[in-house]
């Protein structure tokens, strides 16, 4: 058995494929934890990633979205409360049109313009107008974990990364993986002008039905270049998926947004969390679920090389994040003033459009919490 004080690191999978690629990538698997409470309904995978050791949970089947996300952290911190470094780890659909952003690249959640890496929005009633109503934004990693992410970042830059081979490794050892998680073909790698708008039956392939040359072409990668390339910035969470490349754009125009995704709103104001994701499509409504596979494995990858980056002791300083939880945010002082503003919990309207560049244009419609303490 083990013993759950043991685990520092906690790791969130929302769907099958990602809890998959995080447990293959772990170095070791350990046994699995003794009994625990009866209110605690997740299934845990242990085990040691680097010098860490690491908890990974994933979300019920079938329960997507910002609320379950939510319940399985919460009781995760409680079964294993010497978590101190909290990692929301899958896929997510990439916006190409501002950034050269390509299917299986990672986009890793950094603060900056007053914003914590993520936020939450909501569509307004009229999604033909455009309107989003930005709904909150998620508490930052701790400033060890950025600091680590700089590390990592600046690595990269002059020596790029070894994702590919940490894959290939993985699915050499595993070939039953190779078929799903493996990087597919190039060639299907394929992003429509934002305007092309797929058939309305779902099931109809892209080609001939969207028409090839409405296809936007992209050169491709150097020897020189990281592929997967790695993108530090905004990511916008909500509980519908994303798959209009319309509003995509409209919206990563107003807040340069990377990505979006379904599940790391859920954690919002509760924990310190950094938010990786693998880009499996381009949030229109062209859905490819060929790279989600690939795309969960170099999410995983980068999570891994992170923790390879940091150490135990730096890890051990953290505060545990069960007492952010029960104690609110206010453990979090240090530098949260930083990201405090536009981080309303409640339900402050924002309307797009214009110039506007920050947070909290028109009305609140919830509370308001102020987490300096
Ligand atoms: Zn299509």
């Amino acid at each position: 058995m083990s013993n759950p004080e043991d685990y520092t690191v906690g790791w969130i999978s929302a769907v099958a494929t990602e809890y998959v690629a995080a447990q293959h990538l772990l170095d070791e698997r350990h046994p699995p934890a003794p009994r625990m409470s009866s209110r605690n309904k997740n299934h845990y995978t242990l085990g040691k990633m680097g010098m860490h050791n690491v908890v990974i949970a994933t979300l019920p089947l079938g329960r997507y979205g910002i609320a379950s996300a939510a319940l399985v952290a919460e009781e995760m911190m409680n079964s294993f409360p010497n978590i101190r470094i909290l990692l929301m780890v899958g896929i997510g659909g990439g916006v190409p049109t501002r950034h050269d952003i390509r299917l299986g690249d990672i986009v890793v959640s950094a603060p900056g313009n007053g914003s914590a890496g993520v936020f939450q929005y909501d569509y307004g009633k009229t999604i033909q107008d455009q309107e989003f109503l930005t709904t909150g934004s998620l508490t930052p990693p701790q400033p060890a974990l950025l600091a680590t992410l700089a590390g990592v970042a600046a690595r990269h830059v002059g020596q790029g990364h070894t994702y590919e081979q940490t894959i290939n490794t993985v699915l050499d050892n595993n070939p039953r993986l190779r078929s799903n998680y493996g990087r597919p073909d190039l060639a299907s790698d394929r992003l429509y002008q934002s305007h092309v708008v797929h058939p309305a039956d779902d099931d109809l392939p892209c080609d001939p039905n969207c028409g090839d040359e409405l296809l936007i072409s992209r050169r491709p990668r150097t020897q020189l270049e990281d592929s997967p390339a790695i993108h530090y910035g905004l990511i916008a969470s909500a509980n519908q998926l994303m798959k209009d490349a319309v509003a995509r754009d409209k919206l990563a125009k107003q807040k340069d947004v990377l990505c979006f995704e379904m599940e790391a709103a859920g954690l919002m104001d509760n924990f310190p969390c950094l938010v990786i994701r693998g880009i499996c499509d381009y949030a229109d409504s062209h859905k490819n679920k060929v790279w989600q596979g690939y795309a969960a494995m170099t999410a995983a990858a980068y999570a891994k090389d992170l923790l390879g980056e940091i150490e135990p002791w730096q890890v051990e300083q953290e505060a545990r994040i069960v007492n952010y939880y029960h104690e609110g945010s206010n453990v979090y002082n240090e530098g949260s003033n930083f990201y405090n503003e536009g981080s309303n919990a409640g339900g402050t309207r924002i309307e797009f459009g214009g110039a506007n560049n920050g947070f909290q244009v028109g009305m609140n419609h919830g509370q308001i919490h102020h987490r300096q303490g």
